[in-house]
């Protein structure tokens, strides 16, 4: 989507701190981060949000996507880490392309604010 903040990302036309990158799913780190480590997995294709990528999304899709969370969590702290999917207003989605953020290196509260 053209003026997709992060599809420019995805694209290379706006610069992000990369971590990892396939073809369809690039981690990249947060500009504002919640955690010593904190990451956000987004996939090539445009979505909205998590209801939107899952109604046009193939399982392995969604598979490839947790996966490289997984993978980039694990990475960022072998003790833990969290993954969190932020869809709409009341959950406080600030950007409209479906994002996991991954945070880890330190406690993390639980339940979250
Ligand atoms: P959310 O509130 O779940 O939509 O999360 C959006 C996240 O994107 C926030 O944590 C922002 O700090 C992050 N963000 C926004 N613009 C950029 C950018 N250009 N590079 C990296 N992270 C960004």
């Amino acid at each position: 989507m053209s003026d997709c903040i992060f599809c420019k990302i995805f694209a290379g036309e706006i610069p992000a701190k990369e971590v990892a990158r396939t073809d369809d799913v690039l981690v990249f780190r947060d500009l504002n981060p919640q955690a010593p480590h904190h990451l956000l997995v987004i996939p090539k294709r445009h979505a909205t949000d998590l209801g939107d990528f899952v109604a046009a999304a193939r399982a392995e899709e969604v598979g490839d996507l947790f996966a490289a969370a997984s993978r980039a969590g694990r990475a960022a702290s072998p003790s833990g880490y969290r993954i969190v999917v932020n869809e709409g207003v009341d959950a406080g989605q600030t950007v409209f392309h479906l994002h996991l953020h991954v945070l880890a290196g330190r406690n993390l509260d639980w339940p979250p604010g």
